[in-house]
């Protein structure tokens, strides 16, 4: 294996769960479908595939999970990267609801998929999700409860102060919501089970296979690395934020925006002085700490986005500055890895899902909520592909936007910054 098709180093990658390699693509190959990336937007799909009787050939640059999907917070829950109540001002509650159901829908698909194809290395942690209210607004927090159950049904828990309090050793936090609905788990031996179960199941996995030429005309399409081809009759591209200029019209449809994580040394007993209870926590403000226990005692903490790349120097001190702002009991603690991964962000925030052209499919632009969204892209991809369905048709109002080149990407970063100026001024 090349170095180039190696994991970054990460808490993920320190504790990768041993097999699920896959050769690189060497020679002319057949394939009904050809899926180019191997992150959970294309692995998803392939497995969905593959429990629809399908067989695909799936091409990943470096090794299955390498992106985001093998990095990331390890929070898989329901929603979109965009807010509900501003999808509801695009497509109306109606075609909200049917769309949040699907992504509870997906979310339970993965947490199925761990048991059903034996993933134990993904670490599946049925805790819930509680959301730490970063001011003292406890009508802010209540109003977003009464808003989540009548619109969507979904029950979160009002925790007055003392009991987050008690789960979270730290006088930062005012109220809380607390949901049992979601899991975390560990994304990179997820998507290396994905990727076992899809070789188990016949499909052809290859790893350190850069796909660098597409012919995409015609019944056949040839999906080219520098030692193979690919014949195929479908192709599905999801390259997420590392698609660089592969598909040119893709690319110009999301930004590449980074976010970072680290994980600290284990902490044994000492992490009861910080966190009671194994629940994912993120917090109210738009510039929010996501964090969670992990099974080993350490803790995953990630925050921030950038469009300054995903290796930043400093991460690791200013990931640990956000940890100690909450829990300063921490601040002694060691930060054993730190790291970051591009996002695809297309403007309206929602998955891009379609055809290009008679055959070819994409599927990308999850923002920060992939975990669940990839798996209901592959259900809608595969129900398409394999029997003709057009839900997918349900993600339509939200296409290939242009994103505005270098300077769209610059405008996020100032509303990032203003955002979390407002955060600062908020307290
Ligand atoms: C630090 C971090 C924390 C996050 N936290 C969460 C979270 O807690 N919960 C959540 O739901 N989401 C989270 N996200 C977002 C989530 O990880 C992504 O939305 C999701 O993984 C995107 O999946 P993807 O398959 O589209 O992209 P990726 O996982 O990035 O996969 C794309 C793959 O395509 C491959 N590729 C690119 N070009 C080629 C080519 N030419 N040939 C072959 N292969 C190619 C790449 O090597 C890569 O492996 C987080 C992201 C990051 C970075």
């Amino acid at each position: 294996m090349t170095d180039a098709a190696r994991h970054i180093d990460s808490y993920y990658a320190r504790t990768a769960a041993p097999g699920s390699d896959h050769p690189a693509l060497a020679g002319r190959q057949e394939a009904e479908i050809c899926i180019v990336g191997g992150g959970l937007a294309g692995l998803s799909a392939a497995l969905s595939l593959a429990e629809r009787g399908r067989k695909v050939a799936l091409l990943e640059a470096r090794r299955v999970g390498w992106g985001a999907s093998g990095r990331n917070g390890g929070f898989v829950s329901p929603g979109f990267s965009r807010g509900l109540e501003s999808l509801i001002n695009v497509i109306g509650l109606d075609r909200t609801r049917e769309l949040f159901d699907l992504t509870r829908d997906a979310m339970r698909l993965v947490r199925a998929r761990i048991d059903r194809y034996g993933m134990a290395g993904a670490s599946p942690v049925d805790s819930g999700m509680l959301l730490g209210w970063w001011r003292d607004e406890p009508e802010e927090a209540k109003k977003y409860q009464a808003f989540m159950a009548e619109k969507f049904g979904v029950e979160y828990e009002y925790w007055p102060r003392e009991r987050v309090r008690a789960v979270c050793i730290t006088q930062r936090y005012y109220d809380g919501l607390f949901r049992d609905e979601g899991f975390h788990f560990h994304p990179l031996n997820y998507a290396r089970g994905v990727s076992a179960a899809l070789v188990a199941g016949g499909s052809r996995v290859f790893e350190a296979s850069p796909v660098t030429d597409l012919a995409l005309d015609g019944p056949v399409k040839r999906v080219r690395t520098a030692a193979g081809e690919i014949a195929a009759d479908t192709v599905i591209v999801a390259c997420g934020g590392y698609i660089g200029n592969l598909v040119p019209r893709l690319r110009r449809a999301i930004k590449p925006i980074a976010t970072y994580a680290m994980a600290t040394e284990p902490l044994g007993e000492r992490l009861k002085t910080a966190i009671r209870g194994n629940h994912a926590i993120h917090d109210s403000r738009f510039d929010f700490d996501y964090y969670r226990p992990l099974p080993d005692t350490r803790i995953l903490w990630g925050h921030g986005i950038s469009v300054f790349g995903e290796n930043l120097q400093g991460t690791a001190e200013t990931l640990r500055r956000h940890m100690v702002a909450v829990y300063p009991q921490l601040a002694d603690v060691k930060i054993e890895t730190a790291w970051g991964g591009y996002m695809s962000y297309p403007t309206h925030k929602m998955p891009q899902l379609g055809q290009l052209q008679p055959g070819v499919w994409y599927a990308q632009g999850y923002g920060g909520h992939g975990m669940g969204t990839t798996a209901l892209t592959g259900e809608l991809l595969a129900s398409a592909i394999a029997e003709g369905d057009r839900r997918y048709e349900l993600l339509a109002p939200f296409g290939l936007n242009w994103t505005g080149g270098p300077v769209g990407t610059a405008y996020a970063q100032l509303v990032y910054w203003r955002y979390q100026f407002l955060d600062w001024l908020r307290g």
